[in-house]
């Protein structure tokens, strides 16, 4: 290939990633043109753009909208009209494929193996790495965000791209590091293009994420971002009415109901640094709380 070549294909490339086109599905290129329009959709995870909503989210639009049954899994074949269509895996087996691997798992190890082998989340096919936890897991503190981005699905860590940096601003505010924090995602797969999560890859993790916590066991949990807030108090509200309160979070189990914060998506943040104040005040929150906490703990217990 001589230079003119190479910077033609190069511009191409630079091209297709500018519009979106910014993930490898298969080794092989598939002509859509020439294959049936059945066999296309059939392999086509598409994301239906809808219009941003008011609420702050961590990823940007577009919003794929919720689909009721699990993706579709994809073999790792390339497509080819030769390929019949997979039948879609039923929501209600994913769940429970899901708590099944989950509730096995003795420790964390175990769970992120679990996790790797399980099938029941299309976001698995499209991810480079899976994003399990990054920083201390005995840490009394433990915060989960949405889902990881393209620095994070690249290193396999959890906020290590900008917003990762910005949450690291937000710890060290507090005097907190990745040494004494623990972190993960409601997903540990990115969605294609930083889409918000689909209501079904949610639901699809969740069973891992509620044995995450168990396992982990940390006194304080803290909801990072709207979609974390969301899912995991179940609730319709947004987290501009979520965030700064103290809610009982039960991950089920043996382990009794931890104490959890929400609060503002350092994406946001980013996006809308007005907010900051609101954030650096549920921070001071979480910090007396904690500061609270480890003093009662070194108080010597009243003679019995
Ligand atoms: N946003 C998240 O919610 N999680 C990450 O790991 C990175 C960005």
């Amino acid at each position: 290939m001589d230079e003119q070549e190479r910077r033609e294909r190069l511009a191409a490339l630079r091209w297709q990633v500018e519009a979106g086109a910014d993930e490898a599905l298969a080794a092989a290129p598939v002509d859509r043109l020439s294959a049936p329009a059945a066999a296309a959709v059939a392999h086509s995870p598409v994301a239906v753009p809808q219009p941003a909503a008011m609420e702050p989210t961590a990823a940007a639009p577009p919003v794929a909208p919720a689909r009721l049954e699990a993706a579709p899994t994809q073999t790792s074949a390339p497509a080819s009209t030769e390929t019949p269509a997979q039948a879609p895996v039923k929501a209600p087996d994913v769940a429970l494929a899901a708590e099944t691997a989950a509730a096995a798992a003795p420790d964390l190890p175990a769970l992120r193996a679990a996790l790797a082998a399980f099938d029941g989340c299309g976001l698995k096919e499209t991810a480079s790495n899976l994003v399990f936890a990054d920083g201390n897991p005995e840490a009394d503190l433990m915060l989960i965000g949405e889902a990881p981005g393209a620095d994070e699905d690249r290193r396999g860590l959890p906020f290590v791209g900008v917003s990762g940096q910005m949450l690291d601003h937000m710890l060290a505010s507090i005097g907190r590091d990745r040494g004494n924090c623990y972190i993960t995602n409601m997903l540990p797969w990115r969605p294609p293009g930083n889409r918000q999560p689909t209501a079904a890859e949610l639901a699809a993790c969740l069973p891992f994420l509620r044995r995450h916590i168990q396992l982990a066991a940390p006194r304080v949990l803290v909801f990072v971002g709207g979609t974390s807030a969301k899912t995991l108090l179940a609730r319709s509200e947004g987290i501009m009415r979520l965030r700064g309160r103290w809610y009982d979070y039960a991950p089920g189990g043996e382990r009794a109901a931890i104490p959890a914060l929400a609060i503002f998506h350092p994406a946001y943040l980013l996006r809308s640094p007005a907010q900051k104040a609101l954030a650096w005040r549920d921070l001071l929150t979480l910090k007396v709380y904690l500061a609270e906490a480890a003093d009662r703990d070194s108080r010597p217990s009243p003679a019995p």
